[in-house]
């Protein structure tokens, strides 16, 4: 089973440097994520749950030790470098959706198309496919505050997903969406993950919204995974 593995992480360090303070955010973290899995997170504010998304998503570079993605290991790479699998490999959402406010939902959407230089007919096309796999193809030209808080976080799933990638990293999408609405999008997340074979790393605050959908919940505290547990 070890090719099937989308992420292999060993014994990860971050420390921020705050001026003659170095706080260590992750203290040796290992990790091991199957494709296809859905692995929930949890954990008290601080205990390095941002930091470890940022480090398994390609937004930074651990301190110490090695991270593979698909076997390739994406520890030593420039910004540059880390920036192009990012691109490739990884799709975010976020808990505040971060939209740009006075772009309408498909100029939203066709953003990650427009940074990886896709011309302006086929980042049209598939903006509006993605928003389609999200159910709001006809909504694709209004604007963020034109939508509700469920609609905006489509927006936001269409937008990660538009580039096929394989590892989709959520921190919190839910926690600022009614509790109606909560159980939508985890059930949106879960039946795109059946149609593309999407691998989830989900940061979750409460554990009932995605015990059923999660293959495996990880528990942080202070900079460690103290729990993984099936
Ligand atoms: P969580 O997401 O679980 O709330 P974080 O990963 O954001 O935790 O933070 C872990 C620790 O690292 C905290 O002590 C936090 O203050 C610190 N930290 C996070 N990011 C930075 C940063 N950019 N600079 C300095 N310290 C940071
Ligand atoms: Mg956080």
């Amino acid at each position: 089973m070890e090719n099937n593995l989308i992420i292999d992480a060993r014994d990860l360090t971050k420390t921020y440097q705050m001026g003659v303070v170095a706080v260590q955010a992750l203290r040796g973290v290992d990790l091991k994520v199957e494709a296809g899995e859905f692995l929930a997170i949890m954990g008290s504010s601080g205990s390095g749950k941002s930091t470890l998304m940022n480090l398994l998503g390609c937004l930074d570079s651990p301190s110490e030790g090695n991270y593979y993605l698909h076997d390739q290991d994406v520890s030593q790479l420039s910004d540059t470098q880390l920036a192009h699998v990012r691109n490739k490999e990884i799709g975010f959402v976020f808990q505040m959706f971060n939209l740009l406010p006075r772009t309408t939902a498909l100029a939203n959407v066709e953003v990650p198309l427009l940074y990886s230089g896709v011309g302006a007919g086929e980042r049209r096309q598939r903006a509006l496919r993605a928003l389609e796999e999200v159910g709001l193809k006809h909504r694709a030209y209004h604007y963020p505050n034109e939508l509700s808080g469920g609609q905006c976080q489509r927006i936001g799933i269409a937008r990660s997903l538009v580039l096929n990638p394989r590892l989709i990293i959520c921190d919190e999408p839910v926690s600022s969406l009614d509790v109606s609405i909560q159980a939508q999008i985890i059930n949106l997340l879960e039946d795109l993950q059946e149609e593309f074979n999407l691998t989830y790393l989900f940061i979750a605050h409460d554990l009932s919204v995605v015990r059923h959908i999660s293959d495996r919940i990880a528990v942080m505290y202070l900079g460690k995974i103290v729990e993984l547990t099936t």
